[in-house]
């Protein structure tokens, strides 16, 4: 199983940042996690939006989504020109009902609603969901193929349970919005990335990935403040790709 990272920053991103997008490849099988905005760009870098097979959405957030209102056009005119002959498979949850609603055009997509309880076969992988603790409703994923787990938090506070869906994996990709200087005023809707390195160590991952990182805090203090309850960890790069399992 191999990751690249296409976007890793929320809610908005750097100078020449993008925001939630990972392709998840494995035995010729392209999954697109999350599609923030600069993620359509960041893609076609490494294959054509044509070679695509599907895309899951952690929830309806615009950091999470505001490029499949763009990569629409692309799939639109690749149908008309015969390069693919299907719309793409488009998994998300169907609530704020009105954002949901957004997303169907023409026949780009295929959309499909996600459930927690519901696991869902995408190619290799096997995908089961978990609820997290969010401002709109937002699933973590656990995707696991013949011989690797990858576990993706998505936007989440902190809340017990998600170690139980991390349990093993080899790589939590986990966000990290927060630093412990904010966590005094109890900050909302995400966790710090000492909580998510709490969380990996409580799951026994093997390895643990920083991401959804702010754009005005400092990585190199994240990943301190991370290392010193989870060794195992690093800060996600655009760009980067990383081995997953054997
Ligand atoms: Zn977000």
């Amino acid at each position: 199983m191999q990751l690249t990272v296409l976007g890793c920053y929320g809610p908005y991103p750097p100078a020449g940042g993008a925001c939630s997008g990972y392709l998840l490849e494995e035995s010729g099988y392209r999954l697109l996690i999350d599609c923030g905005n600069g993620v359509l760009s960041r893609l076609q870098q490494h294959l054509p939006l044509v070679k695509l097979d599907g895309v899951l959405i952690s929830h309806l957030h615009s950091d999470h989504v505001s490029d499949l209102m763009v990569m629409r056009y692309g799939l639109e005119a690749a149908l008309s020109r015969g390069e693919r002959s299907a719309p793409l498979p488009l998994y998300a949850p169907p609530e704020p009902a009105a954002e949901y609603r957004r997303l169907p055009y023409k026949n780009a997509y295929q959309v499909e609603p996600l459930q927690a309880g519901r696991s869902l076969q995408l190619g290799p992988f096997n995908i089961t969901f978990q609820e997290t603790v969010h401002a709109l409703p937002c699933l973590a994923m656990r995707l696991e193929s013949r011989d690797a787990v990858l576990v993706y938090s998505a936007d989440t506070e902190y809340y017990p349970e998600l170690a139980d869906l991390a349990r093993g994996a080899d790589l939590f990709l986990c966000e990290a919005n927060y630093q412990n200087e904010d966590m005094a005023q109890n900050p909302p809707n995400h966790l710090s990335s000492a909580q998510a390195a709490q969380i990996a160590a409580a799951a026994g991952v093997k390895r643990l990935l920083l991401t959804h990182l702010h754009p005005e805090r400092e990585r190199e203090r994240s990943l301190e403040q991370a290392r010193v309850i989870f060794p195992e960890v690093a800060v996600a790069r655009e760009g980067a790709q990383y081995q997953v399992g054997p």
